[in-house]
């Protein structure tokens, strides 16, 4: 306690807690000023406060570095307030402190502890970002060749074998998008799209690019798309295929014999929603039950032989929980060991203004439709969905069954089919002697055999006309290949037309390179350092009708280009590489858009190509001065899209 009478401030009482806090005795104090307890770290903010308690007569409280007698420093937490008599006049200021010191340590270290912490994560973002870009890079190179040789002649099988390996980069592709959304989503940055997409459409397209894996390893592959009658949509088709390859992917890794069905529904809400309800359910190695409520956190695995056995990072389904949560859905598996799990999911869409409903092209009211099959599951998807279009659709499960059903008719005089589908793959027999059996026979003389092949078979059409057979699709089977096989049967019959049922799109048809004429005086620099990724962008552009005029392989050589040949003939845009030695993208178009001297030039288009894709790559592209952004590997249709917008053209 100080007296306030006199001026100073002298203290008149102390405790023994003061001493014990100081090391000063109470006989060296009295009458000295507490100001003794400061030296030459305590802040002058501090010593403020406490002036100011003083002035202003209020209590106030501070954290202040004091000295120890013995000169080690302390934090003080001082709480200063003013003593007045019974007349209200004052009389003194009563201090109480704390040593604080151990409490401000702890403060220190934890923010020590975070900035670590924040380095540490600006350190994996940077990580990932190049991992990306690194691997990014040579994939442009992959996809980009890939699409070339699909473009150039080739027949029946190598186009199927091309278009599998392309499918195959692709998910390469994804595993990487993988890792980065993984951060992404962990950060809070990851954002999904909104467009009106075919579900139908979407979940075909899908269907073939996990059906190399799944015919390698000799499983079924089924899908059950009967319960989604109105196929438009609107939500993030991307995150929703995300989805479907981790779970679909897994599936087939896990399932040595049997097969994987996919099941999709929609269910209407009242409101502007709809639910997308899945499940992937195959008859794989399954999961122990207590197993199964860790298989949703990152990185985990049933086992550890897992990884050694099947590989995978155990970050798939995390991934997957994540996206579900993200669209107001869960993810939930159901699995008994050695027999089989099932993945249930679902998520929300929006409801499409859209109400076309999917039907095939040609009125089947009323066929007669048989089945060979000896998979269950595949006979009564496929059952159910010709029913539901009006066909009267029986199952024969053995080619035993099926042609003691025909002779049965035969001897009968009876011809009750329009159409017989048989799979290649029966319990005991395959389809092509089947089909040639009843063709020999003439057991079904008026019906049109289609058959039911694997990715591998390429018999030529021949082939299977000379089986008798009128038309074949591989499996797994789209609502593509049922239409298709429809009309190629029932050529004569009505095309589908009602008030409320219009003949399904599956697929919208946008503008594409044939429909577009470019201006002649188009003149592009592209500057890219890569080689390959050169001849793959001057290609895709010759592809578009667009010729490349001249390469830049780095930010310098791109200006060089612009002073000596721009004001003569001025190019109409610039593809440029972000990453490149000598002088990067971002610092070219950074001196162009600045440099005055090259007023021609600074007004060029100018759109960045790039490998980084991380959130913020694309604003840092624009800051610098580029108009748009795309990312590699560079998707054919976005660049066109871009070249769109970008560049004069007039429809054809
Ligand atoms: P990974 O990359 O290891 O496949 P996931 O997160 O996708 O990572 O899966 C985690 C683990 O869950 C797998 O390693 C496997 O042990 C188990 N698992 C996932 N799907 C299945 C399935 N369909 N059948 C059996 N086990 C599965």
């Amino acid at each position: 306690m100080a007296d306030a009478k006199v001026p100073g401030l002298p203290l008149v009482f102390l405790n023994s807690e003061f001493e014990k806090i100081t090391g000063y005795k109470k006989e060296d104090m009295i009458g000295k000023n507490c100001r003794v307890l400061q030296g030459p770290n305590t802040d002058k903010k501090s010593i403020s406060v406490i002036k100011n308690a003083i002035k202003t007569l209020k209590t106030q409280r501070v954290e202040i570095v004091n000295y120890k007698k013995d000169g080690t420093a302390f934090w003080n937490s001082l709480q200063i307030s003013p003593v007045f008599d019974e007349h209200s006049k004052l009389t003194a200021f009563v201090g109480i402190q704390q040593d604080i010191t151990k409490r401000i340590a702890a403060n220190h270290s934890l923010i020590e502890a975070k900035a670590l912490a924040e380095q540490a994560n600006i350190a994996k973002s940077e990580f990932l970002a190049s991992m990306s870009h690194e691997i990014r890079t040579p994939m442009n190179g992959v996809l980009g060749m890939l699409n070339f040789i699909l473009d150039s002649p080739l027949n029946e099988k190598q186009q199927y074998q091309t278009r599998i390996a392309l499918n195959s980069a692709n998910s390469l592709l994804n595993i990487i998008n993988d890792i980065l959304d993984f951060s992404k989503v962990d950060a809070g940055k990851l954002e999904l799209e909104e467009l009106e997409f075919n579900l139908h459409a979407m979940l075909g397209d899908f269907l073939e690019t996990v059906a190399a894996q799944a015919y390698s390893k000799g499983i079924e592959l089924i899908l059950d798309i009967t319960d989604i009658k109105y196929p438009f949509v609107i939500g993030d088709p991307g995150r929703l295929r995300q989805i479907l390859t981790n779970l679909v992917n897994n599936a087939l890794k896990f399932t040595h014999v049997g097969e994987v069905q996919i099941i999709a529904k929609l269910i209407p809400t009242n409101g502007n929603e709809i639910r997308f309800n899945c499940q992937v359910k195959d008859t794989g190695i399954g999961i122990p039950v207590d197993q199964q409520a860790k298989l949703f956190k990152s990185f985990s695995q049933v086992d550890s032989s897992t990884t050694r056995k099947y590989g995978g990072t155990g970050l798939g389904l995390a991934i997957v929980k994540k996206l579900c949560n993200l669209m107001q859905g869960e993810v939930e598996v159901k699995s008994d060991e050695n027999k089989g799990s099932n993945f249930i999911f679902d998520i929300t869409l929006k409801k499409s203004k859209k109400t076309e409903k999917i039907m095939p092209p040609i009125d089947i009211t009323g066929i007669n439709i048989q089945i060979a099959c000896s998979n269950k599951s595949q006979a009564n998807v496929l059952q159910k969905q010709l029913t539901q279009w009006g066909a009267i659709v029986t199952i024969s499960s053995s080619a035993k069954i099926a042609l003691n059903t025909y002779e049965q008719f035969y001897t009968q005089h009876a011809h009750p089919f329009d159409i017989v589908i048989i799979d290649t793959k029966l319990s005991d027999s395959n389809g092509l002697t089947l089909g040639k059996t009843i063709n020999d026979l003439n057991l079904l003389s008026t019906a049109n055999l289609v058959l039911m092949t694997t990715i591998d078979q390429f018999e030529t059409n021949e082939h299977y006309k000379q089986n008798g057979f009128t038309a074949y699709f591989p499996k797994p089977m789209t609502t593509k290949d049922i239409f298709n096989l429809l009309t190629k049967c029932l050529p004569e019959r009505n095309t589908l037309h009602s008030e409320n049922t219009q003949t399904c799109t599956i697929t919208e048809k946008p503008l594409g390179p044939n429909d577009i004429v470019w201006r002649e005086d188009i003149r592009i620099l592209l500057a890219e350092d890569n080689q390959i990724n050169q001849i793959v962008a001057a290609t895709t552009l010759k592809k578009m009708g667009i010729s490349v005029v001249d390469i830049a392989t780095n930010g310098k050589e791109v200006l060089d280009y612009l002073d000596q040949k721009n004001t003569i003939e001025p190019y109409s845009l610039i593809l440029m590489d972000c990453q490149m030695p000598v002088m990067d993208g971002y610092q070219a178009t950074t001196l162009i858009r600045n440099n005055e001297a090259r007023d021609k030039a600074n007004a060029i288009t100018i759109i960045a190509m790039t490998a980084n894709a991380m959130t913020g790559d694309k604003t840092k592209c624009l800051d610098s001065g580029m108009d748009d952004y795309i990312s590699k590997p560079i998707a054919q249709d976005i660049l066109f899209e871009k070249l769109l917008k970008w560049l004069p053209h007039s429809v054809k």
